[in-house]
């Protein structure tokens, strides 16, 4: 794969890719089975510099392009894309709006912290009753002479459990668009609720938060009173484009695998890539993860030269994600049984690989949002 990567974009290719040679993919099965929160490898990835490398360097971060961040994103999650799921949520989405809006105190405190990976950060928008449709969002924030009184509920919440900090999604009551808020964990009414048992991604742990009248300051508003819809679109293409980069990862590790198996595994008298049969499913999870790869950093450009991405970023994520679910059933399908045998990793990978068909709107919402786009 050559996508003409700048030296620089090579060198944190080849740091992230060792790291999770020798840090994760040991332990990357163990993790998903035992369902818990990755804490050591995340604190490492802080300390490795991936939480702050898309900020700038006057905000603690080291001003990296976007090329760079994508490539960091599908080396870890080649390795775990539970890993990856909550270190891109720390990264991107839970730590974005303290930094274009919070206070000094907010980015001493969390911001910064959050960057080392001394502090989690989560992001709360989906409601029982909001998913794709973010406008029906019922969680409220009254307005009083001394800041708000938030209440609500949200669920699917990544980190939640572990988390020290929120940024919420709400409503006002003088407003019809939406705002965001910051809410310590630790505040009284913040209420974590029952953690959700998920198909894949199980080491990402992810619950429902309920905000029974918890008081915030008028400091805790980040940004305008109704801005929040429009904040969020600042960053969607790159959420989108994030999470095509965690499909790739996925389907990177799934077609490497299923290629090693594929030369050493014998039926017949002979290595079972030496069948047609079997070269042609190769031939077309080639096809779909260079496409797709070179697709998702072609994006990722468009960031880096603050060219228009919005139609750019849904197509990478709807094809990235769909071409992963499709490699990883076709790899699994290489090992046959043994894809089938949660001793390998291809069961994880097919697993895991569907949480991309979710995040950053679904396959159905980008096709219809490309149609609008393209005039329809
Ligand atoms: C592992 C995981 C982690 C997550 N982490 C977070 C998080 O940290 N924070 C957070 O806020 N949320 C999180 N989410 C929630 C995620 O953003 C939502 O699940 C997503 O927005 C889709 O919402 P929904 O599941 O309610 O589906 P719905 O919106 O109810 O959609 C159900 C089905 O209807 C289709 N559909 C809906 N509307 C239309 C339409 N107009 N036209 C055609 N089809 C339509 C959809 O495509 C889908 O097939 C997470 C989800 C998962 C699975």
């Amino acid at each position: 794969m050559d996508f003409e990567l700048t030296d620089i974009q090579k060198q944190i290719q080849q740091t992230f890719h060792d790291f999770v040679e020798r840090k994760v993919k040991p332990v990357a099965g163990r993790l998903d089975e035992e369902k818990q929160f990755p804490a050591i490898l995340f604190k490492e990835l802080g300390d490795l510099g991936f939480f702050s490398m898309r900020y700038p360097e006057e905000a603690g971060g080291s001003g990296l392009d976007h090329v760079s961040y994508m490539l960091a994103v599908m080396e870890i999650a080649r390795g775990s894309l539970s890993l990856a799921a909550a270190c891109t949520m720390q990264s991107l989405m839970a730590t974005y709006f303290l930094y274009r809006f919070g206070d000094d105190d907010i980015k001493k405190n969390y911001f910064e912290e959050a960057l080392k990976g001394n502090k989690i950060g989560a992001i709360c928008m989906t409601e029982p009753n909001a998913g794709s449709d973010l406008m029906a969002i019922q969680t409220i924030a009254q307005g009083t002479s001394e800041g708000f009184i938030l209440n609500g509920q949200k669920t699917w919440v990544t980190s939640a459990p572990v988390a020290d900090f929120f940024t919420v999604l709400a409503r006002t009551d003088n407003h019809d668009q939406l705002s965001i808020f910051f809410v310590p964990s630790n505040f009284e009414g913040v209420i974590i609720g029952k953690s959700i048992e998920k198909m894949g991604v199980r080491a990402s742990v992810t619950s429902e938060v309920a905000f029974n009248d918890v008081k915030l300051p008028k400091r805790y508003l980040l940004g305008e009173i109704g801005g929040g819809t429009k904040c969020l679109k600042e960053i969607l293409a790159e959420i989108r484009i994030m999470t095509a980069a965690l499909a790739i990862g996925v389907a990177t590790a799934a077609y490497e695998e299923a290629l090693v198996y594929a030369n050493e595994r014998q039926q017949f008298g002979k290595p079972i890539g030496k069948f047609q049969a079997v070269q042609l499913k190769f031939a077309d999870m080639c096809v779909k993860l260079e496409t797709a790869k070179h697709y998702v950093l072609y994006a990722a450009t468009r960031c880096d030269k603050n060219l228009p991405r919005h139609k750019e970023s849904m197509v990478a994520k709807l094809y990235a994600s769909e071409c992963a679910v499709s490699i990883c059933d076709e790899a699994s399908r290489v090992l046959a049984s043994y894809g089938y045998a949660v001793e390998y990793n291809l069961e994880r990978y097919l697993r895991d690989s569907r949480f991309t068909l979710i995040g950053g709107g679904t396959s159905e919402i980008l096709k219809i949002n490309i149609a609008k786009e393209i005039g329809l």
